[in-house]
């Protein structure tokens, strides 16, 4: 069974996103200073100060996930439109990426055809990338391949981003990029899409996602190229 869907339309309410995402952080950090406070009590047995400093210890992890899936290389206040020469600019996000890739024994096969120029700020362009490229290794936790490709085709470039992981139901992918929807438990934060279909919009491109249970998805991302008489390349 194939699931299809485009949803470039989503995401009305980024506006919101910053809103919510520093309240995403605030909890965390809140119950962590919570912890520290009860650490101060003399008399504390050893197992008991374990026991906190772990607690502690897990949410400033669920803290700094928020704002890895959000800001890691982005500042959002800051936009500067580019021209991004895609090959460069994905290649560089899989770098990042390797050390991760390899501990979850996943391959990563690029295919990049020679292509033009697309525009847009480039931090956002790696923040984008980076969730998407993340969710894909994450959904092989035994392992698998991963593929990046670029196909040029008119005036319109397309990254396809293939995995072979665990794949979703068509409730999952319609739920894909809705604020917090996560199905990895305290592992996830449910945002990285949620930035991806933001930061894809802005760029005026399109999403499609195709995806099958235990065979793994497919997302393909689709946007306007800049003319080849601009190219300076
Ligand atoms: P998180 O990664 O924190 O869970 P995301 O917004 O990045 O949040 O992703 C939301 C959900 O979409 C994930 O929890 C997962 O269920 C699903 N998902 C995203 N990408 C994939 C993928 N490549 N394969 C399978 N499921 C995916
Ligand atoms: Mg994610």
């Amino acid at each position: 069974l194939r699931q299809t869907l485009i949803k470039s339309e989503k995401l009305q309410a980024v506006e919101q996103m910053g809103a919510a995402i520093s309240h995403e952080i605030r909890n965390p950090l809140t119950a962590a200073m919570g912890f520290v406070q009860l650490l101060k009590e003399n008399n504390l047995p050893r197992l008991k100060q374990k026991e906190y400093l772990s607690i502690i210890k897990e949410e400033l992890a669920s803290a700094e996930q928020v704002i890895q899936d959000y800001l890691t290389f982005s500042k959002p206040s800051l936009e500067t439109i580019e021209r991004l020469n895609v090959k460069q600019e994905l290649n560089q996000v899989i770098n990042i990426l390797k050390p991760t890739a390899n501990q979850n024994s996943v391959e990563i096969i690029t295919n990049f055809e020679m292509v033009g120029s697309i525009e847009g700020d480039r931090q956002k362009f790696h923040q984008c990338f980076l969730n998407v490229l993340k969710n894909a290794i994450e959904s092989m936790p035994r392992g698998g391949q991963l593929f990046v490709e670029t196909q040029y085709h008119k005036s319109q470039l397309t990254i396809l981003v293939r995995d072979t992981g665990v794949g979703m139901t068509i409730d999952q992918l319609e739920r894909l990029g809705e604020p917090y929807y996560s199905t990895k438990g305290s592992k996830g934060t449910g945002l990285g899409m949620m930035v991806v279909y933001s930061i894809v919009k802005a760029m005026n491109g399109a999403i499609l996602c195709e995806s099958e249970i235990g065979v793994g998805t497919v997302f393909k991302f689709t946007f306007p190229t800049v003319p080849l008489s601009n190219n300076i390349v």
